[in-house]
């Protein structure tokens, strides 16, 4: 996972190149201020998909609102973005209860790097791995 900001754009992907794609995602954010952690989930079509390989591109403009939003108002608190929810893996019976509750966790998929490593470990490689499985099940059109 890569910032717009850090990566200067989100039209092309920073490690092969190809294009991006905009996709609609739920996505999970943890917002501190004054050593509080908030979890706050959040829907919109901010996340660049990479066609060629496992890689998202957050433009950082939108989730910066949507952190000021979480927070209520503009502060100096900071966030980041766990990861995306895997709405399919939702069970039907259970669409009705809120995220979370009620015997009706989250299903995360887990963003593995939130910075720019230049020598990828393998933490990396595995979890990128997960979220190639976890988007392939979702049919592209
Ligand atoms: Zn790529």
């Amino acid at each position: 996972m890569f910032w717009s900001k850090d990566v200067g754009g989100k039209s092309d992907c920073p490690e092969c190149g190809a294009k991006l794609e905009s996709e609609h995602h739920t996505y999970v954010m943890a917002i501190r201020e004054d050593g509080d952690i908030q979890p706050f989930v959040v829907g919109n079509d901010a996340g660049y998909f990479c066609a060629e390989c496992p890689i998202v591109v957050l433009d950082y403009e939108v989730f910066t609102k949507f952190a000021i939003f979480g927070l209520g108002r503009e502060g100096h608190g900071q966030f980041t973005v766990l990861g995306l929810v895997d709405l399919s893996a939702i069970p039907e019976e259970k669409s009705g209860v809120p995220l979370g509750e009620d015997g009706n966790p989250i299903p995360l998929v887990q963003f593995a790097n939130l910075q720019r490593h230049p020598e990828g470990d393998r933490s990396r490689a595995r979890s990128r791995k997960k979220q190639k499985r976890s988007r392939r099940k979702r049919k592209r059109k």
